[in-house]
């Protein structure tokens, strides 16, 4: 087939990007990006950058209290919250289409919102929470790329699109069972949309962290996102929690700047070197 192919700068609206706005702070001047699961931890701190850069933020979640709220302290111009369930795909349809008739465009997708999901392993599994898992973790990421990409090629928007996967896709027995799979599979949709979208000049890399204090991480270790950021934590440091927010929320941001424009398809660890770290000792 002839739908993989590389981006080509040369193709009629897709003229290679000023850099000067990359001098400043301010980025992503212009854009508006749409983040789900951007009501808490590296979604939430990832809607803050992105606003410091010149971006207007869409925060998608089923928080919608705490979604309000951040997009309210971030700003009303600058920011808006839209509930969105990403296992429902009407529900990213809607979300896809209220950015565009609030803010006029679509220009990056942080599709981010995912759940650990039971933490048995295999032989435990119950099926039904690992189903539940799948929908979130990797329908979910399918249908918000499926939804932005149309609405990017239709406007002929040279988008970038980000996906956060996860060290557990490249390492075994990092996370649970469950989770494993569906980060593995949100790399596969990386590749498979990388692909198919670079024709249209859209970008579409995985971000994958390891290790950062938020509530998904500290609830499975009893603790507040606080005690885990203190570096004096014990605890924290034994369960290799040594990542703020705003760590992985800075890669994500160079994805989705212009100063990334020739990658896409790369899963960018953000782990401090623990994948090879661990590689190498096996
Ligand atoms: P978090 O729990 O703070 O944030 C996840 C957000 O996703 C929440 O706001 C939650 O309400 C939202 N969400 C859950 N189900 C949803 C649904 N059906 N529809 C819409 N939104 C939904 O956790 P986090 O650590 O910030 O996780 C963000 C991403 O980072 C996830 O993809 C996670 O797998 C990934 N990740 C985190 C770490 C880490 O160490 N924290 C490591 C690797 C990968």
């Amino acid at each position: 087939t002839q739908i993989l192919q590389p981006i080509k700068f040369k193709q009629k609206n897709l003229s290679f990007p000023n850099f000067s706005s990359t001098m400043s702070n301010q980025r992503l001047h212009g854009k508006v990006a749409l983040i789900t699961g951007g009501a808490s931890g590296i979604g939430e701190k990832t809607a803050r950058v992105f606003a410091e850069n010149g971006a207007i933020v869409v925060i998608a979640d089923i928080q919608d209290e705490l979604g309000e709220k951040i997009a309210s302290e971030i700003g009303q111009n600058k920011a808006s919250f839209h509930h969105c369930d990403v296992r429902n795909e009407e529900d990213v349809e809607q979300t896809v289409k209220f950015t565009v008739e609030k803010h006029g465009r679509l220009d990056i997708l942080f599709s981010n919102a995912a759940v650990m999901g039971p933490m048995a392993g295999i032989l435990e599994l119950n099926m039904e929470e690992f189903e539940n898992t799948m929908r979130i973790n990797v329908k979910g990421v399918t249908a918000t790329i499926k939804h932005a990409a149309r609405e990017m090629v239709k406007r002929k928007t040279r988008g970038s699109i980000i996906c956060t996967a996860s060290v557990a896709a490249t390492l075994g027995g990092v996370g649970p069972f469950g989770y494993t799979v569906a980060k593995n599979a949100v790399v596969g949709v990386v590749k498979a949309a990388c692909g198919e979208l670079g024709k249209y000049g859209i970008r579409v890399n995985g971000v994958s962290p390891y290790g950062v204090a938020t509530p998904m991480t500290c609830r499975s270790y009893n603790m507040s996102v606080e005690e885990a950021e203190e570096s004096s934590s014990a605890l924290a440091n034994l369960k290799g929690i040594v990542l703020n927010c705003r760590h992985v929320a800075e890669a994500v941001l160079f994805l989705a700047s212009d100063e990334s424009v020739y990658v896409s398809g790369h899963n960018l660890a953000v782990d401090g070197g623990f994948t090879v770290v661990c590689t190498a000792a096996n």
